[in-house]
């Protein structure tokens, strides 16, 4: 073995039902609090339904999460314990 192949979402979010939530615009360094689209959503714990899972083809599945961010609506980006995920 070479070192630990799991990927940050197995690590950080695998098994927990308690996890910490940020819209992804909120969470991003790149958008200056001052832009328009920058969004003020600030990080907190939610409850899932089930345990977060990743998938056979390393989709991560969080039973009961929000849709949407609750300050800016785009339900795209999110980060759940630091590990950014994209919803098609
Ligand atoms: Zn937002």
């Amino acid at each position: 073995m070479t070192g630990d192949l799991r990927s940050p979402a197995e690590k950080h979010l695998a098994g927990e039902t308690e996890v910490e939530f940020q819209c992804g615009i909120a969470a991003s360094d790149h958008i200056d609090p001052s832009e328009p689209e920058a969004c003020p959503h600030e990080p907190e714990t939610i409850e899932l339904d089930e345990p977060a899972y990743v998938d056979e083809n390393g989709r991560i599945h969080l039973s009961g999460r929000p849709v949407e961010c609750p300050e800016c609506g785009q339900p795209f980006e999110f980060e759940f314990n630091g590990v950014r995920v994209m919803f098609p």
